[in-house]
């Protein structure tokens, strides 16, 4: 038997909830991380292989994430035990009796996640109410569709490109993975006159040091083709894009895609963390090592959260993405210098700047975790 306890340290998790309901199937974990900040915000995610381990590391990863973002959101998550892709009415029962059984938990507030959409928020929205990331019907953000997160990566790429001396103008821009995170992020910066030289998805990589039409290879993967369809471009294999040559290499695609054994092959000065933990800790010390910043993923990525937390105060998407400048802009330049001027890795920098926002919410509570006050929702 798992003892809840090994998790717990001075940040928490404040609560952990098994959820378990026979005749349905259902089975699922809620860690509440930290709402010192505030109610919790973090995605359900389903897969038949998810456990509690992982969803108390997700929780705190959103603790940071929130924190360091400047939200007035504390971190949780969700994990769901299933196929995502089973029949979906039997996904929708799943998902509506887990909002059911979590309808009192008011230090948590449902977002999607991998394997649960803005479909799946409708019927937590039906059931309880308290989603964010709804339909855009619902009075929702679309996120994914306006490309939040990618364009967060646009201002912090500018920033940090502003930081180590070399001009978004004309920087050579290498995206791994070009999904919701990594077309948008492609598009924003080609707008602000970088060269998409180096892109890829599962199928495979492609390289054209003269430039890569942003427009025309997302109108390609809009209608359903591959990177590899791309007509003016040289084709490599899916790996390859590590070695294409450039300023600012983006990795939006998996977790651990650089590590001891690759990161040597990276030929860049910047790389900006789209997706959630794509270098293993010790790569992200060596390229530190060989003079390379990498803006930690928290930090980097935090643009979808942001909008999500603006949706769940009834902001406009227009006032939803100048909070996503602002903030961004402002963590990014206050993460670096910290850690320039400490000689400390950026992610250390992050860590750091997240934990005292937490704690210092933490000393205005009676209870350090937790708020005692009526209607903390
Ligand atoms: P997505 O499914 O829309 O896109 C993923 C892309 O990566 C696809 O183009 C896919 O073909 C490609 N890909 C998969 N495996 C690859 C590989 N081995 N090599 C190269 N390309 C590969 O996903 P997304 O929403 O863009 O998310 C990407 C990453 O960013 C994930 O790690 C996710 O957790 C993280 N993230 C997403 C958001 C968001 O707002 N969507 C926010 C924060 C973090």
């Amino acid at each position: 038997m798992e003892d809840v306890f090994t998790f717990a340290d001075a940040l928490g998790p404040l609560k952990v909830i098994h959820v378990h309901e026979p005749t349905l199937g259902l089975r699922a974990v809620l860690v509440v991380d930290n709402v010192a900040l505030g109610p919790s915000i973090g995605g359900v995610r389903m897969a038949v292989d998810v456990s509690t381990a992982e969803c108390f590391r997700l929780a705190r990863a959103m603790t940071l994430k929130n924190s360091a973002a400047g939200l007035p959101h504390g971190g949780g998550k969700a994990v769901l035990y299933g196929d995502p892709k089973m029949p979906k009415a039997q996904k929708q029962a799943l998902i509506r009796a887990l909002a059911k059984t979590l309808r009192n938990e008011d230090t948590y507030i449902f977002a999607p996640d991998m394997g649960t959409d803005e479909e799946c928020m409708a019927w937590v929205r039906d059931e309880i109410g308290r989603v964010v990331a709804l339909p855009r019907e619902l009075g929702g953000i679309p996120l994914d569709e306006i490309g939040a997160t990618g364009l967060g990566i646009g201002h912090v790429t500018e920033v940090a490109a502003r930081h180590c001396g070399c001009p978004i103008a004309g920087a050579r821009v290498v995206v791994q993975g070009f999904g919701a995170v990594g077309k948008h992020a492609a598009r924003v910066l080609a707008e602000k006159g970088a060269v998409l030289v180096g892109a890829a998805d599962s199928t495979g990589a492609i390289a054209n040091p003269a430039g890569i039409d942003v427009g025309k290879l997302s109108a390609i993967k809009a209608s359903g083709g591959r990177v590899l369809d791309y007509e003016d471009a040289s084709k490599l294999d899916r790996e390859a894009v590590i070695d294409i040559a450039c300023d600012v290499w983006i990795p939006a695609a998996r977790p651990d895609v650089i590590d001891e054994g690759n990161v040597d092959r990276l030929k860049t000065r910047l790389i900006i963390e789209g997706a959630n933990i794509p270098i293993t800790p010790a790569a992200e010390k060596m390229l530190a090592d060989r003079g390379v910043l990498c803006v930690p993923d928290f930090i980097a990525n935090a643009g979808g959260v942001i909008c999500a937390a603006m949706e769940y105060r009834g902001a406009s998407e227009v006032a939803a993405l100048a909070a996503i400048e602002e903030k961004l802009r402002r963590n990014t330049r206050e993460v670096l210098e910290q850690s320039a001027t400490r000689r400390i890795l950026p992610r250390q920098a992050a860590v750091d700047l997240a934990v005292a926002r937490v704690k210092k919410a933490m000393g205005y509570r009676r209870y350090g975790l937790f708020s005692s006050a009526p209607g903390f929702v």
